[in-house]
């Protein structure tokens, strides 16, 4: 079977050696340092799940390309049925880890990656398709965990890509040999990728004709030569690195998200790792599609399971402040389970109505209207209940003092007895909890929502492109019988 455990997984990353760097030093070991390990921790739990009785079903699937049991996090959706079990997936994975499953946007992008190179290879005569399909079996045998990379800094939006100064702000192709190519350039804000095993690489600002170079799509291993990742640093990476006990955090295991800046500087990509290399009427297609399969996943799937975080937290805090009774904390959870039911709705109703695209590939992608309206619904809703978290939990939410307290001779005794509101559970208990509120309602996650799978806008322009009201207009002239 081909399926790593998860102490494999971890054995594999010994293999592999990124150059990162993060708070202005080099990190010489992901595994150990405290910021990247969350990130690896967070990968390790999807190859547990894989292999526990319990969760297989959610984290494992049948892939007919290599006639295997593979962990659905590899595997291309090839009916709704796939589509469904992969918004459950993303439910299950946030949920559990309260924070990002870093192999999401490798899996969204396998979607676009096959879909659009089978349709190259039909209308243009290339063999893009069958080089991927080495490539995800590949994939698939090793258990490999991949990242995705497609979000670029860019230059004057105003501007064509080729009018740009600085001619790298977007991924460029600046070499081409008969071994492969070679890439300059950056992508930002890319998540977890340092602590995955390969990266794949989609295309962002070649539109039209002359932006040839800059139409490329790839996958690399993440410590290829030339590669360097820039990792963010907050005040929760900083507060990482300082805790004496990883307790003391609100995400003690998977911690908030990590992503990082990933330099190219002149990185070679071998020709069986290229999928997209100039055809640059394909490059929208490759965005579209990713876009397409991400939005149903960071709108009505992840989305839902950090919901069911705060809902839980917000619901103990209630229990250990002996407010059961009052009503607007019970409307105020109320309207949480509604928020969170109306995304979960949308991210459902995206798999359901999902289809074969482009028609005969296999390959089944989320319903555009539908993906669009789960990630614009989710943005606005997953703020409001933030919002509802930090009225429910007080203003210790934002005023907590250190756990650390909880051992320092000197006032612990104090902490125990103010903070502990009278409730039969100990100040440790509602502190944990509290400072877990804090991770979402003041940390990272808002905006993370927000910008994840594009901003607002990027949907509501898609939506224009697919709505045409000429349904709506039929039934309205129906019913008045106006003939024109
Ligand atoms: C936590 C997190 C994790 C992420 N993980 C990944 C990942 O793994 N892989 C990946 O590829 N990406 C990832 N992203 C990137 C994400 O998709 C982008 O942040 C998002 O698409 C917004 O792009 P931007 O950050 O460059 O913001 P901008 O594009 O600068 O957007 C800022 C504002 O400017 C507006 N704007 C931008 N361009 C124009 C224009 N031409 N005309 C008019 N208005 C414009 C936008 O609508 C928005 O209002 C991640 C982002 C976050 C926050």
């Amino acid at each position: 079977m081909a399926l790593m455990t998860p102490q494999q997984f971890e054995e594999s990353l010994k293999n592999v050696k990124p150059r990162v760097f993060m708070n202005g030093q080099r990190v010489e070991n992901i595994l150990e340092n405290r910021n990247t390990r969350t990130v690896v921790e967070a990968n390790k739990a999807s190859y547990e799940w894989a292999l526990d009785p319990k969760y297989k079903d959610i984290m494992t699937c049948y892939s007919p390309l290599i006639n295997d049991t593979v962990n659905r996090y590899t595997h291309v959706s090839t009916s709704v049925a796939d589509l469904v079990a992969k918004a459950e997936a993303g439910t299950f994975t946030a949920e559990m880890l309260g924070t990002c499953i870093y192999r999401c946007v490798g899996y969204d992008s396998f979607h676009s990656l096959y879909a659009t190179t089978w349709e190259m290879d039909r209308e243009l005569g290339t063999d893009y398709h069958p080089r991927f399909l080495e490539y995800l079996k590949m994939v698939q045998t090793k258990d490999l965990s991949v990242a995705g990379a497609l979000t670029e800094p860019r230059g004057d939006r105003g501007k064509k890509t080729v009018d740009w100064d600085d001619p790298y702000l977007s991924l460029k192709i600046v070499d081409k040999n008969k071994d492969g190519i070679v890439v300059k350039g950056a992508k930002i804000n890319i998540s977890g990728a340092f602590g995955s095993h390969w990266l794949n690489v989609l295309p962002q600002a070649a539109h039209v004709k002359g932006e040839e170079d800059y139409a490329v799509a790839f996958a690399t291993p993440v410590d290829a030569k030339g590669i360097t990742y820039i990792c963010q640093y907050t005040p929760n990476s900083a507060e990482r690195d300082q805790a004496a006990d990883m307790e003391e955090l609100g995400n003690p295991l998977y911690g908030q998200r990590e992503t990082s800046m990933v330099i190219f500087d002149n990185v070679f990509v071998p020709w069986q790792y290229v999928f997209h290399c100039g055809e640059v009427q394909y490059s929208g297609k490759f965005v579209t599609r990713f876009a397409k399969t991400h939005r149903m996943t960071c709108g009505g799937t992840c989305k839902v399971g950090f919901m069911n975080q705060i809902i839980g937290a917000c619901r103990l805090i209630q229990e250990y402040k002996g407010l059961q009774k009052a009503t607007h904390i019970n409307e105020e959870l109320m309207e949480m389970v509604v928020l969170r039911e109306t995304c979960r709705a949308c991210g459902l109703a995206a798999a359901q109505k999902g289809a074969e695209e482009p028609k005969g590939s296999g390959v089944f992608l989320p319903d555009e209207l539908m993906g669009n309206v789960s990630k614009l619904t989710v943005a606005p809703a997953f703020w409001r209940v933030m919002a509802l978290a930090g009225d429910i939990g007080g203003g210790l939410i934002v005023t907590l003092p250190s756990l650390k307290e909880l051992k320092n001779p000197e006032v612990k005794d104090y902490v125990n007895e103010y903070l502990k509101f009278g409730s039969d559970t100990s100040a440790e208990n509602i502190m944990k909890v509290t400072k877990l509120l804090q991770n979402w309602a003041a940390g990272l996650h808002g905006v993370a929502t927000w910008q994840g799978a594009g901003p607002l806008m990027a949907q509501k322009i898609m939506l224009q492109r697919v709505i045409n009201y000429d349904h709506e207009k039929w039934l309205v002239k129906r019913t008045l019988n106006i003939k024109d």
